[in-house]
């Protein structure tokens, strides 16, 4: 806006003040100076495109830790779909306004492929012990060697004390705490609750994918996962998985791809109900090309 002919008033600039590391010697310099200083480092992993479901993770982080370390790393090695990998949303300026917003002492690892994987981009084998055999690792293959790679090498990074990691991804919780085992890492892995919009869908990236249409009915989802942790009290787990199936066959906007009722330690198939043990409802579906995960606890 010009008021007089030499005086210019420029509009408000947001400027990002965010301490953000790209590069190894960078972060690790940062870690070292925490370290010696006694403070317990607390790690949220992300690949970006925050939303309130993380920033419920960095809250977490928050009240447990001293100090908050997120990464932010579209981690190649984790996507068995050339074209979902190309299309992941990136935008790290409104990422780091997002977390400036929640806090600005937040320390940001934001590397490039390089600097995690230098030349091999490659998954590590790992034994899950069948935990990567079902769900997401069967639809998505190698999806879990990937995410547990690229965590080894950011938990060898960042050293944090603690890491934590949303139920959203149940599957993956429990892979990354059989990885934390495996690996011996010095590092307890929290798992916090899903976070979901007010109509019962999960917060996701993906959401802002979704058309209009599918945004608006994709609440359906929640609501059968609902219903399933209602009848699961009294119904057989085939009958509880035939009552999710059929609500798809109806549905025009939603592709069912897995209900399953698992195990919630060991992710193993639920066939029968056994006293003394905790079940829950996982579900995959397409709303078109946007794949939509989501998961109860069923009792
Ligand atoms: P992502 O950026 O999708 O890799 O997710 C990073 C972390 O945020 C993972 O631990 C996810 O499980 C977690 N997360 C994503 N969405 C949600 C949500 N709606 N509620 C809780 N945690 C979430």
């Amino acid at each position: 806006m010009q008021i007089a002919s030499n005086i210019v008033i420029l509009p408000p600039v947001k400027l990002v003040r965010m301490h953000v590391y790209t590069h190894r010697p960078q972060i690790s310099a940062a870690v070292a100076n925490i370290k010696k200083k006694g403070l317990k480092i607390g790690f949220v992993p992300t690949m970006g495109a925050l939303h309130r479901g993380h920033a419920s993770l960095f809250d977490f982080a928050q009240k447990n830790c001293d100090v908050v370390v997120v990464s932010i790393f579209v981690n190649p090695t984790q996507f068995n779909n050339p074209q979902d990998l190309e299309t992941y949303p990136r935008d790290l300026q409104a990422d780091l306004a997002f977390l400036e917003g929640i806090n600005p002492e937040i320390l940001v690892f934001a590397p490039g492929t390089t600097t995690i994987y230098g030349a091999n981009v490659k998954s590590l084998d790992f034994d899950f012990a069948g935990l990567d055999s079902v769900m997401e690792g069967a639809f998505r293959p190698g999806h879990f060697e990937g995410v547990a790679t690229v965590l080894k090498y950011l938990f060898e990074i960042v050293q944090p004390d603690l890491a934590f990691f949303g139920e959203k991804d149940y599957q993956q919780l429990q892979i990354i705490k059989r990885l934390v085992e495996l690996e011996k890492l010095p590092v307890e892995i929290i798992g916090c609750p899903i976070s979901r919009h007010e109509d019962g869908l999960a917060e996701s990236s993906r959401n802002q994918r979704l058309s209009k249409q599918h945004r608006e009915a994709a609440p359906f989802i929640y609501k059968t996962l609902m219903q399933a942790k209602a009848l699961f009290n009294d119904k057989s787990t085939s009958e509880v998985e035939a009552f999710v199936e059929n609500e798809f066959k109806d549905h025009a906007l939603f592709n069912l791809e897995y209900f399953e009722i698992a195990n919630a330690s060991s992710l193993a198939h639920a066939s029968e109900k056994k006293e003394n043990e905790h079940y829950r409802a996982f579900i995959a579906a397409f709303a078109d090309d946007v794949r939509l995960i989501d998961n109860i606890a069923l009792n």
